[in-house]
């Protein structure tokens, strides 16, 4: 992988059924969740020639399984150090096991914090979870975005994604898929809810405010297995950009169950 002044940013997996980002710069590279099996990340990272040891830590937005699954495991067998709100860490304490204590580090929405060269910032997000963040990521004038698990838009997370070059941005379910799907009532009244997950056509929305802001590229990710496909995704995002008169010529979709691409963000720095 190019380890010159470039941001890398990729997707290993994201969909309602796991979720896993890999952002690296320099000497400092993160994964974002670990929503599926410590091996299936292992499998994704060694595709990237990534030895997981070196990882500089995982960051947790939220304590839903399709999240924290692996964390644990990669957390005990590489030593890794573990970046959550205390709401997260009270709700993932039965579903991720022991974790050392020296591997504990808790953060605040809102409280920047640096991980070597790197300052992340944490935003609250509108979320059924005690305490679930986004984050951007920032270094050398390069700012990227994760922005997943939105149940409406807000100012408040809409804000944080400002300027950034690249967002894996929630584009979790078509609403007439949902209405008409099997999922029991209460799981429908929830998604759609306002702490629920982002429809294809809020997600548009998003995008227009997003460009406005001067966000760059992108994903739509977080989609919904039984509820979206891609393609559909695509369309209704580009459809809703179209009616209000932008180009959709920044979007991709995001692989549910495997790399996405390498996205290689230029740094300000760079000659
Ligand atoms: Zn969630
Ligand atoms: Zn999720």
């Amino acid at each position: 992988m190019n380890t010159g002044l470039h941001m890398d940013f990729v997707p290993l997996f994201s969909g309602s059924s796991g979720n896993s980002t890999y952002v690296r710069m320099e000497g400092t590279s993160l994964l974002v969740d670990a929503g599926l099996s410590g091996t299936r990340v292992i499998k994704e990272l060694q595709k990237l020639q990534v030895d997981p040891s070196t990882l500089s830590g995982i960051l947790v937005t939220h304590e839903h399984s399709d999240h924290v699954s692996g964390v644990g495991i990669l957390s005990r067998r590489y030593g890794l150090k573990v970046y959550a709100t205390q709401g997260t860490w009270a709700g993932m304490a039965g579903k991720v096991g022991r974790i050392e204590a020296c591997n504990r580090r808790v953060i605040r929405p809102g409280d920047d914090f640096f991980i070597g060269d790197m300052c992340l910032t944490p935003f609250s997000i509108p979320h059924d979870a005690a305490e679930p963040v986004g984050y951007t990521f920032y270094c050398r004038g390069v700012k990227t975005a994760i922005a997943t698990d939105l149940g409406h838009l807000n100012n408040g997370w809409l804000d944080a994604l400002a300027g950034s070059a690249l967002v894996l941005l929630e584009a979790n379910h078509d609403v007439e898929m949902l209405k008409a799907g099997r999922y029991p009532y209460e799981l429908k009244r929830r998604i759609l809810g306002m702490n629920g997950h982002l429809s294809n056509e809020d997600a548009g929305r998003a995008v227009i405010e997003l460009r406005k802001q001067g966000v760059g590229r992108i994903i739509l990710g977080h989609l919904s297995h039984e509820n979206n496909f891609p393609e559909l995704a695509y369309q209704t995002v580009s459809q809703v950009l179209e009616e209000a008169g932008h180009a959709a010529d920044m979007l991709d979709v995001a692989q549910r169950d495997g790399l996405t691409g390498i996205y290689h963000l230029k740094s300000e720095d760079q000659a």
